[in-house]
């Protein structure tokens, strides 16, 4: 298959030094890319700025902004089979971003504008492909993240749930439900980044090739 993997934070800046982010470290997408490749599926990791070296994949796009990820998925996506879009796109940018550093002064007003949701643009043109989003939750983990595989016309989700013991962030091994389009659930508990992509890819490759 063709698959493209999105991994990291996005980042939008604010002036030329400065940006706003999120925690993603990337290493669930590196993982899953990585994972992907060792198949011997053709693989196009797209990624945010993140510490990680790139696993050895086919094409290897790097971005910043949200912007930037939804043009470059525009032209990727007409030549793959499947998008894992587990990059952690920022909700918001800057309306105006400063064009020189902003010097200090004793207070500073930004105005944040809404980022396109990039699964449920994509999904507009869906063809035969297959789409499996990520999902971070705080409450009703299972119930949010079938709307949200729903409202973005996924073909699966991986929900993840944020609490004060259990922060997918950085972290090595995670609980996480993966729930497809009929509503059936694989629950992993506790298990590596590693282990999780396995599970994943197995679930992709099952639901490609029964289309086939
Ligand atoms: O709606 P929410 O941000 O919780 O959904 C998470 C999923 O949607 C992830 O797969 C993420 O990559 C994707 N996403 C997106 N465009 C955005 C925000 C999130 O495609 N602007």
């Amino acid at each position: 298959m063709k698959i493209i993997v999105t991994a990291g934070p996005t980042i939008e800046p604010i002036d030329p030094v400065r940006f706003i982010s999120n925690r993603s470290t990337g290493y669930m997408g590196y993982k899953i890319a990585e994972m992907a490749s060792r198949r011997k599926h053709a693989v196009t990791l797209i990624s945010g700025p993140v510490k990680l070296r790139s696993p050895e994949v086919k094409q290897f796009i790097q971005i910043e902004t949200a912007q930037e990820l939804l043009r470059t998925l525009k032209t990727e996506i007409k030549k793959a089979n499947c998008l894992i879009m587990c990059a952690a796109v920022s909700d918001f940018r800057l309306e105006d971003t400063a064009k020189r550093k902003i010097k200090r002064k004793k207070g500073l007003s930004v105005k944040l504008i809404p980022n396109k949701d990039i699964l449920k643009e994509l999904s507009l043109h869906k063809k035969s492909n297959l789409f499996v989003g990520f999902s971070l939750e705080t409450e009703d983990l299972v119930r949010n993240s079938c709307k949200k595989l729903k409202s973005k016309n996924l073909d699966l989700i991986v929900a993840n749930k944020l609490s004060k013991t259990h922060n997918p962030f950085g972290c090595k091994c995670l609980d996480v439900v993966i729930i497809d389009r009929s509503g059936r659930k694989i629950y992993i508990r506790n298990k590596s980044k590693t282990y999780i992509s396995q599970v994943l890819l197995d679930k992709i490759e099952e639901l490609w090739y029964q289309k086939r």
